[in-house]
């Protein structure tokens, strides 16, 4: 990347990487991204994304994009499509856009090779045997009752296989390993199987299909890759990986190297469980903002910047470890913290009556659009005597340390005025209905001539300029820490975990932005309209509350 990114974090697979450059055991290298596209990416991707994308980046490398597609039944193009998507939105490049069936005829020769050999062999005994056959971590696995079939008559089976003969589960291709392996992975795994189904890109060309673990090292090696980076739970195969590469005459042998998987608090990061959710309709599709997908992501706000500052944060490690749902927020947050434009936006609002400002008066104050950064400019904010204040700002009877406003309390409106509220006015149901208040003429701007102070500063928002809008506060989708491992997912839900506020006001100003701006609403939050928003229908997704200091001062009471 470009851009002024802060300093690289080292890790072991950056130091693996300088290493053979140094040596020169690799002149340049090549990495890959791998998805499989049977869903959206998630955050977990985006971990892989920033190592495979970065590391090549970083050392003027290439990285690949590589769809595993070798599953006919699962793959989808609007996946691929998506994925495609999404990876250039977190601002990524690859050399080469690959697909593993792509391959498929190259596999298929590697896989005919293994036969002449004798490295492989085409098993006729059924699915539920192969399993039972294969042991466990203490007993060795029993030796298949076909394992010694000639190379003649593995070939003609295995060519009977692709021309599509025999009914799916007949037979399948294994390597020629070991039973007694203690490795599982290594007691004779499958290579090939027979699916008598549509592929999305290949269609009925083939009735056999390779498997994972046979395909990726010979993916990887084709493309020339040099760092195949890949997650712990492929440790075990490596020893596979490295296998069918030794047996075989490939381009070259890219070197697996396994990384912890990311797994963030209070959310679920894997495709199948989020699958779930959606089927279940617990939320409203991939792009449901309280979903850990790129896409959720996106659309509640989030920048690319702050995902990639956040991969950059979480490091690269061999230690499984569960990251803080703030570190993530926090990526955001910093980030907007420093660009968002500040607005007034009142989210259950109060009406407030300035009893002492003249009827027909109105007026312009000016506020500043960023608290530090100068450049960002200042606008104008109407102010009347009508207003509205947030309702969590009035307490009729409030506690000792409960600075805003009160009945006889002084506060100041943000940018404008002090104000005094002398009176609750009610409606028959003991609803308040507006706050009667004095203004201060003599505080315009909010300071006091006579040096005195108040507590308090709150926002508002003026009567008659206001623009309506709904907001929706997101919060985490789970209660619990770690849902994944709940006996069930859906009852650990938070059921708070969307609110929609209705009746929101907004400064006017909102009308002079983008549409996507991502902006502070002032105490609140930060928020980007929604998808679903029109300059009729303003609605706001909040992508991250502020700190909460009432929070604070409330615990520490
Ligand atoms: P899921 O469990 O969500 O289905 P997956 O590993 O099956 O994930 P793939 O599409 O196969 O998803 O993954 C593509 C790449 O992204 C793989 O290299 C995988 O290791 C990596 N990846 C997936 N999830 C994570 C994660 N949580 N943390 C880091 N890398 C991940
Ligand atoms: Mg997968």
């Amino acid at each position: 990347m470009s851009d002024a990114s802060p300093p690289a974090v080292t890790h072991f697979i950056r130091r693996i990487i300088e290493e053979d450059l140094a040596s020169r055991k690799h002149p340049r290298i090549v990495t890959r991204f791998p998805p499989e596209p049977n869903g959206y990416l998630h955050i977990g991707h985006a971990k892989s994304i920033f190592l495979n994308f970065g590391m090549a980046g970083d050392f003027g490398g290439d990285c690949n994009l590589r769809f595993d597609d070798t599953n006919p039944e699962k793959e989808e193009a609007e996946y691929a499509q998506a994925i495609e998507e999404d990876v250039h939105w977190l601002g990524y490049e690859w050399h080469a856009l690959c697909h593993a069936s792509d391959y498929f005829e190259q596999l298929h020769d590697y896989a005919l090779e293994l036969i002449r050999r004798g490295h492989a062999y085409v098993d006729s005994q059924d699915s539920e045997t192969i399993r039972s056959t294969r042991g466990t971590l203490t007993e060795p696995g029993i030796n298949s009752p076909y394992r010694d079939r000639s190379v003649e008559e593995n070939l003609d089976l295995f060519a009977r296989m692709r021309a599509g003969e025999f009914k799916e589960g007949a037979h399948v291709l294994r390597a020629r390993i070991d039973m007694g392996a203690e490795n599982i992975n290594m007691r004779d795994p499958v290579l090939y199987r027979i699916r008598h189904q549509q592929h999305h890109r290949t269609g009925d060309t083939w009735s056999i299909y390779p498997m994972y673990d046979f395909t990726h090292c010979l993916s990887d090696a084709i493309e020339g890759v040099t760092h195949s980076l890949c997650t712990l739970e492929f440790e075990d195969h490596r020893p596979l990986y490295d296998w069918i590469l030794d047996h075989l005459d490939p381009p070259c042998h890219p070197q697996q190297i396994e990384f912890s998987r990311l797994s963030l608090e209070y959310t679920v990061v894997s495709k199948r469980q989020l699958q779930k959710l959606i089927a279940a309709g617990h939320v409203e599709g991939w792009d449901d903002p309280r979903l850990p997908t790129l896409r959720a992501l996106r659309r509640r706000g989030y920048t690319p910047e702050s995902i990639r500052e956040f991969c950059r944060a979480i490091g690269v490690t061999k230690k499984d470890s569960r990251i803080s749902m703030n570190v993530l927020e926090d990526s955001i947050r910093d980030a907007l913290n420093r660009s968002a434009p500040r607005l007034m936006a009142v989210l259950d609002p109060v009406r407030v009556i300035l009893t002492n400002y003249p009827e027909d008066q109105s007026e312009l104050l000016e506020a500043p659009n960023h608290p530090q950064d100068e450049s960002m400019g200042t606008r104008q904010v109407p102010f009347g005597r009508e207003l509205y204040i947030e309702r969590s700002d009035f307490m009729e009877d409030p506690p000792k340390k409960f600075f805003r406003l009160a009945p006889g309390h002084e506060v100041r409106l943000r940018y404008a005025y002090f104000i005094t509220c002398q009176e609750v006015e009610r409606d028959a149901n003991g609803e308040i209905v507006a706050l009667r208040c004095t203004y201060d003429p003599e505080t315009r701007g909010g300071n006091a001539p006579d040096g005195r102070k108040v507590r308090g500063t709150l926002h508002w928002v003026a009567a008659d300029s206001a623009v309506p809008a709904q907001m929706r506060l997101y919060d985490r989708l789970f209660k619990v820490p770690e849902p994944a491992s709940e006996p069930e997912l859906t009852a650990a839900l938070n059921e708070n975990s969307c609110i929609e506020m209705e009746r929101c006001l907004v400064e006017p100003e909102i009308h002079e932005l983008p549409p996507r701006t991502r902006i502070q609403f002032e105490r609140q939050g930060y928020f980007c309209q929604d998808y679903d928003s029109s300059p009729e229908q303003l609605i706001f997704n909040r992508t991250a509350s502020l700190r909460d200091t009432w929070e604070k001062i409330r615990k520490r009471d």
